[in-house]
């Protein structure tokens, strides 16, 4: 049994018994972990408020080193997540970045890029600012460090270029953009306006900052949403919770 610090951000926390909770952090260092804090729930506890629901803190675990649960020993809140005003639209996104890092990760499987992107995105998320294109930014990073990101400009089944005009066959099944001739009897493929494909392109860029220049429609927000929708309750075999309040970010 190790003692280990790590930068987290809290994902979810759950009754243990009268004054324990469960919860599940994910960190910098170790990837997603899951961890017993005892005394979480006595008003005076260890944690004190710590272990606020999307809060960023820097905490102290001993590493189990079986299928047991790890233990907090110290935790120190940095930032709290709270969204502009009261905003739901924004608090129901960053419940969503939680959803997803939930989901899509293992334990101790770490990726500090997720873990930066996720950060960066909550910070957004407290202050409005470009909000949507923020989630969708977060949205292809984990698509992309998760290795789940499809592909936009190549055919996915047979790797030639497809040319970016009109709209564009995308299979939800082979995960990316058709030719003409891979596209006959492909079942559940969506029509996708090249500008959109671009955007998604741009958006899931490994450099640079170039993304944060683009500018979002309404109407390019709603057809991102269904394509990005789609593709999540494809790739997790069912719709995550927090879709239907999406649709309202600032664009
Ligand atoms: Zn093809």
């Amino acid at each position: 049994m190790s003692s280990e610090k790590a930068t987290a951000i809290v994902l979810r926390t759950i009754e243990f018994s009268e004054t324990s909770s469960v919860v599940t952090l994910f960190t910098r260092e170790f990837g997603k972990i899951r961890a017993l804090a005892k005394g979480a729930r006595r008003p005076k506890g260890p944690f004190e408020s710590a272990l606020d629901l999307l809060g960023l803190c820097r905490i102290v675990f001993l590493r189990k080193s079986s299928d047991t649960l790890d233990l907090l020993t110290e935790a120190k809140l940095e930032r709290r997540f709270r969204p502009p005003g009261g905003n739901l639209s924004n608090l129901y996104a960053a419940y969503y970045v939680a959803e997803l890092l939930n989901e899509l990760t293992d334990d101790y499987d770490p990726h500090p890029e997720l873990f930066d992107v996720a950060d960066e995105t909550l910070a957004a998320l407290r202050t409005c600012s470009a909000a949507a294109l923020a989630l969708l930014r977060f949205e292809l990073t984990a698509l992309r460090v998760l290795g789940h990101l499809p592909s936009f400009e190549t055919c996915v089944e047979c790797g030639t270029a497809v040319e970016a005009a009109g709209r564009v066959p995308f299979s939800q099944l082979a995960g990316g953009v058709l030719c003409k001739r891979c596209r006959a009897g492909q079942k559940q493929v969506l029509l996708v306006s090249a500008g959109v494909l671009r955007v998604l392109a741009q958006l899931a860029g490994a450099e640079g900052d170039s993304w944060r220049r683009l500018e979002l429609d309404r109407r390019t927000y709603g057809e991102l949403r269904a394509i990005m929708n789609h593709y999540w309750a494809h790739l997790l075999g069912h719709q995550p919770r927090m879709h239907r309040y999406l649709g309202t970010l600032t664009t």
